[in-house]
C-alpha cells in the first residue's frame, strides 16, 4: 500500500462533517479537500464500509453550499451536455477515461476491494451520472484531472477560494 493521495480527517473534522451531513460522518477517512476557511469540503470514505460494504464513492462532496450549487447544475440539465461533450469531443472523453483510472488508483492505494475492481464513480468512465461525486473528485485531485469534474465546478459559480460556510451576518444578500 502507498500513502492515500490525502490529508487524514481529525475527529474535528469528522465533526464538521456530521454536522454539514446532517448525520453522523461514517467511515471516513481523509479530507481530500477543503474550503479557504479550512472546513472541509469533500471526504474520503473507506472502499469497503465498516459493515462490510463494498464503497466504490471514495471522494464526495459534503460542502453544504458546494452541494447546493452542484444540485443546481444538475437540476438545470447540464449533465446531458456534458455527455454530449463525450461523444463529440475525443480529448475530452480520453482525460475523462484517464480520470477514471486515477480515480481507481486513489481507490486502491487505500484498499483493494474486489466488488468494485474497476468502478469508480458518477458514471466515469463514459457516462455523467453525478456532478457531485465528479466534482468530489476535481476537488480532490486538483485541475487538469477530471474534466468534466473541472467544467461542472467551473459553472457552480462555488469556489472553495471563497468561504461561504456560514451566512454573513447583517448581509442584504438573502437567497
Ligand atoms: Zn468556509
Amino acid at each position: 500500500m502507498t500513502t492515500p493521495p490525502f490529508e487524514p480527517a481529525s475527529d474535528a473534522d469528522i465533526a464538521t462533517v456530521s454536522e454539514q451531513l446532517g448525520r453522523p460522518a461514517r467511515d471516513v477517512i481523509g479530507i481530500p479537500a477543503r474550503c479557504a476557511c479550512g472546513a472541509p469540503t469533500v471526504v474520503a470514505t473507506q472502499p469497503r464500509l465498516g459493515n462490510g460494504t463494498p464503497f466504490p464513492t471514495l471522494y464526495y462532496l459534503t460542502h453544504p453550499a458546494a452541494t447546493a450549487a452542484v444540485s443546481r447544475l444538475e437540476a438545470d440539465g447540464t449533465m446531458a451536455g456534458y455527455a454530449s461533450l463525450l461523444d463529440e469531443d475525443p480529448a475530452i472523453a480520453s482525460a475523462y477515461r484517464a480520470a477514471h483510472l486515477a480515480y481507481l488508483s486513489d481507490r486502491e492505494s487505500i484498499a483493494f476491494v474486489p466488488e468494485i475492481h474497476g468502478i469508480s464513480a458518477g458514471g466515469m468512465p463514459n457516462r455523467v451520472k453525478c456532478l457531485h461525486a465528479l466534482v468530489g473528485h476535481a476537488l480532490a485531485a486538483g485541475p487538469g484531472v477530471n474534466p468534466i469534474g473541472d467544467r461542472a465546478l467551473a459553472e457552480s459559480g462555488w469556489s472553495p477560494e471563497r468561504c461561504e460556510c456560514r451566512p454573513a451576518s447583517g448581509s442584504t444578500a438573502a437567497h
